[in-house]
């Protein structure tokens, strides 16, 4: 069935985003894959399976792509901020960091994984549409930006720092009308989204604000989908925008910035297109140049929070095949180690990925077969009909693009503890998240006095 083609041979070192695999992907003498340097059924084998493998050149090539496309195309100021819910652990935070970019974080635990990876809390964005008091109060304390979602923010921060000293920055998130998730948008006057405010509450808020002596409202928010692969959303969102800046200037906040969300989609299988990062900052840069251009107000500071495409193909998982059933003029399915609790993606939104043996990624394919995961539940299936070479049980399965929004959405379905992440770069691999063992499910279990027999 032909030779797999998972490796494109003009990789793009520059966007990350646009291959399947790691940037660092490579066949040894063998023909056996490595990333940074690593073979990976080495990996498999010193840290077990399921296994998260993590390209830190990847990341931090997709963070000087999106920095040096705005000094490139955009003559203000810019900031980039890695949106940590794609992937949040002390040392994601502290690569993405080092790059130069902040952190946006949408729960107290992201917040303190940010803050604990040595961010500086002006670094750092709050979002949520249901933020709770502890939340706000600590974004408050360590100077983070609180991006308000609706009148309850409002409300509860002026109950909890009122009586502060100082104030709050600000950024004012609404619904732009435009919506995308995937290869196709629609544009609306409003939309049932529970984020944000409705462009109708918009300028009254931006006045109500004005009452407030501890809020200093510093820029606006929008974030209008996922894995997009069209440039046109963002376009048009820039205008809707920058109404509502020139909106909130005449009200009289000074405002600065311009946050246009994340969003940029990824490859995930090969007949996947997404844009590169160049021409996604390019695009955006110029449409904010002609729209603050076009209505007369000074640049920005333009700031985008990419979250996936920062993240997802510098990760790979790998698992162990173990069972094989061939449904007698039917399907073959290989079962794996892990499954939807390491990668509710496919159960969730029914998405797909590209596998293959890490061992002989060049193997002819000579049978088509489903990869299932081990949960109880028929629908856990990581990959449906994929070409591969006979598989064995004990061959290592590495699937590409998971380290966007895998460990981060990971459950303990089964009480199956969640897998290993391991960091590489340069031929070293280092732990940066410890497996978790089916005992260390029972921490939080408590049998009530009444059930233990006395006597
Ligand atoms: C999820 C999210 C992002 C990141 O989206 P990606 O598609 O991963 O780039 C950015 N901003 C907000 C507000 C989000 O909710």
């Amino acid at each position: 069935m032909g030779v797999s083609r998972l490796f494109d041979l003009n990789k793009d070192q520059n966007s990350p985003n646009r291959n399947i695999t790691p940037i660092t992907a490579e066949l040894d003498n063998s023909d056996r894959m490595t990333v940074g340097g690593c073979l990976l059924s080495d990996l498999a084998n010193q840290y077990g399976t399921p296994l998260y493998v993590i390209d830190e050149a990847s990341i931090r090539s997709s963070c000087r792509a999106y920095r040096k496309a705005l000094k490139q195309s955009y003559p203000g100021d810019s900031f980039v901020l890695y949106a940590s819910k794609a992937n949040s652990s002390l040392a994601i935070d502290r690569i993405v960091a080092s790059e130069g970019l902040g952190i946006d974080v949408v729960s107290e635990g992201e917040l303190i994984t940010a803050l604990k990876s040595g961010v500086a809390g002006e670094q750092i964005v709050l979002h949520g549409n249901n933020k709770s008091d502890k939340e706000l109060l600590l974004a408050h304390e360590s100077n983070a930006t609180i991006i308000i979602d609706n009148q309850h923010d409002i409300q509860r921060l002026d109950k909890l720092i009122s009586h502060k000293e100082g104030s709050v920055r600000l950024m004012l998130r609404f619904t732009p009308g435009i919506e995308c998730h995937t290869h196709e948008y629609i544009r609306t006057g409003h939309l049932d989204s529970k984020f944000g405010f409705d462009p109708e509450q918009v300028s009254d808020t931006f006045a109500q604000l004005k009452d407030y002596k501890w809020a200093k409202l510093v820029g606006l928010h929008a974030h209008i989908g996922s894995q997009i692969f069209e440039l046109s959303p963002h376009m048009d969102l820039v205008e809707v925008m920058a109404d509502f800046f020139l909106r909130a200037k005449d009200l009289g906040h000074p405002i600065k910035d311009l946050n246009i969300g994340g969003g940029l989609g990824v490859k995930y299988i090969p007949s996947d297109d997404p844009p590169d990062i160049y021409s996604w900052v390019e695009t955006v840069s110029n449409a904010v140049i002609k729209a603050f251009d076009t209505r007369n107000i000074e640049l920005p500071r333009l700031i985008c929070e990419p979250g996936r495409s920062i993240i997802a193909t510098a990760g790979l998982t790998l698992y162990r095949i173990g069972a094989r059933k061939d449904i007698p003029g039917g399907k073959t399915y290989l079962s794996i180690d892990g499954g939807m609790s390491d990668n509710p993606r496919p159960i969730t939104y029914q998405s797909t990925y590209t596998a293959c043996l890490v061992d002989r990624p060049l193997a002819n394919t000579d049978q088509v077969v489903t990869i299932a995961g081990k949960h109880c539940e028929s629908g856990d299936i990581l990959l449906n009909n994929i070409a591969l070479p006979t598989a064995s049980s004990g061959d290592v399965l590495g699937v590409f693009g998971t380290g966007a929004y895998n460990l981060s959405m990971s459950s303990n379905y089964n009480r199956i503890p969640r897998p290993a992440s391991v960091l590489v770069n340069n031929a070293q691999s280092d732990l940066v998240q410890v497996r978790e063992l089916p005992e260390d499910l029972l921490r939080y279990d408590r049998l009530p006095d009444r059930f233990i027999a006395k006597g």
